[in-house]
């Protein structure tokens, strides 16, 4: 469920109507909904409240300080994957003993400013990053708590570049050498082995991996245990998928019936690290219309937001639904499945002005007739939008607002020329 609705055929975020906004703070524009995010969130928090999960909200889904910030507010830690991100959890009022640091490249400066942070874990994905992790924690004295990422081998389950738990992916330990690898890390002097992480990839949308997952899990744990590794946390990552071109996606019920049973079975604490599931249908990206064109025997519409602002389609091949903002009367609602031909609709490419045949956002779309100065709406583009935006071809990075009920808040200004130069040496 989401809080973006048409009222008098007038897209609204809560109660404040979309074009009021693109009035007052321009286009391209994102807006995010915080009854929404905090609704996905109590969603989390309830399904898995039996084992009382300590939520980590993945900072590099949208890392906005005001987002994050919200996130801690309302009980969640972090889960960062940068020293940069680090930075913005703890800007964002998080405190150390909530934040799990996972990625396959940490460096000394990320491991000392984390352990100067004292984070609750690192999660270590290789033999060579555990000892250099052990050399900075014996150098400051202060010892490190890990779990130890295990790349559990499934079947493919999303798209080659967002699948993390298929057998050759650069992410984790091998799950058949991880025993092996851990046996000489017991009673290590600077770095205790505390628990078993995985995260399998995104967005997921059946259970099943979950399932196939945490079975391997609780083998692994319970091996390390009788190794005489002081196991007390699994964490199952993040992963859950969203509705993207239809209602697909399950609710955090449904991954909680999976995963509890086996927490409780393992007497582990539970972490997990969702992003996409709680951000992800929380923010829109709203265009404008600039011009349309009829070329090449396809019909375009060219609208000023672009793969720097929302590189998911280019990226993944990634479904945006997309709609006017504001439809004349005789089109229909927005539609919830797109496999369905929509009267009045024309096939549409709607593209960006960046000078790259690859700046799209869809493809053969059926959208209304659409014209200069319209404003549309791009859906389900909380996760992975602003935080992947870039600067290419001069573009300045969209605003972003926070809407609460009929109040909203610019919670990131629109970048200005200025910006652009900003880091670059004086000429
Ligand atoms: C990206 C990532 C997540 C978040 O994934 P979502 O699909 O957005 O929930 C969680 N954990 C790790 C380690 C990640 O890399």
């Amino acid at each position: 469920m989401d809080h973006f609705s048409y009222r008098r055929r007038i897209l609204h975020c809560e109660e404040v109507p979309i074009p009021s906004l693109a009035e007052r703070y321009g286009t391209p524009l994102y807006v995010y909904s915080k009854a929404t995010l905090l609704h996905h969130l109590r969603q989390l928090q309830h399904a898995f409240a039996a084992v009382r999960p300590l939520i980590c909200y993945s900072v590099k889904t949208n890392g906005n300080l005001h987002i994050c910030r919200l996130m801690i507010e309302h009980g969640a830690g972090a889960d960062v994957t940068s020293g940069g991100e680090l930075y913005r959890a703890l800007r964002s009022g998080a405190t150390g003993d909530k934040i799990v640091f996972a990625g396959v490249g940490k460096t000394d400066a990320e491991f000392r400013y984390a352990l100067d942070s004292n984070i609750l874990m690192f999660n270590v994905e290789s033999e060579a990053e555990l000892h250099a992790l052990a050399e900075v924690a014996g150098q400051l004295g202060r010892p490190a708590r890990v779990a130890l990422r295990v790349n559990p081998a499934l079947p493919p389950k999303t798209h080659v570049k967002t699948d993390t738990s298929v057998k050759g992916t650069k992410f984790g330990l091998d799950i058949d050498s991880l025993l092996e690898f851990a046996r000489p890390m017991v009673r290590h002097p600077h770095v205790q082995v505390v628990g078993l992480h995985m995260h399998l990839g995104s967005p997921i949308l059946t259970t099943e991996p979950y399932r196939e997952g945490v079975e391997k899990g609780l083998l692994l744990i319970d091996a390390l245990r009788q190794q005489g590794h002081p196991i007390e946390y699994l964490n199952m990552g993040g992963g859950f998928g969203i509705h993207y071109r239809r209602q697909a996606a399950l609710p955090a019920s449904a991954f909680a019936e999976v995963i509890v049973p086996a927490v409780q079975k393992a007497r582990c604490k539970l972490i997990l690290e969702p992003g996409r599931f709680i951000v992800g249908n929380a923010g829109i990206l709203v265009s404008r219309v600039l011009y349309t064109k009829d070329s090449g025997g396809k019909h375009f519409v060219i609208q000023d937001a672009a793969m720097n602002d929302l590189i998911r389609p280019t990226l993944y091949d990634s479904f945006h639904r997309i709609w006017p903002v504001a439809p004349a009367d005789d089109i229909p609602a927005p539609p919830t499945d797109y496999e369905d031909d929509i009267p009045g609709t024309i096939k549409t490419e709607v593209v960006g002005p960046i000078c790259e045949s690859g700046d799209f956002l869809a493809h053969d779309r059926r959208l209304p007739p659409l014209h200069r100065g319209e404003l549309l709406a791009i859906f389900s583009a909380g996760a992975y939008g602003m935080s992947m935006s870039s600067n290419y071809n001069g573009r300045c990075r969209a605003a972003e607002v926070l809407v609460d009920g009929a109040t909203h808040r610019l919670i990131r200004r629109r970048e200005t020329f200025e910006d652009l130069v900003r880091a670059e040496i004086e000429v």
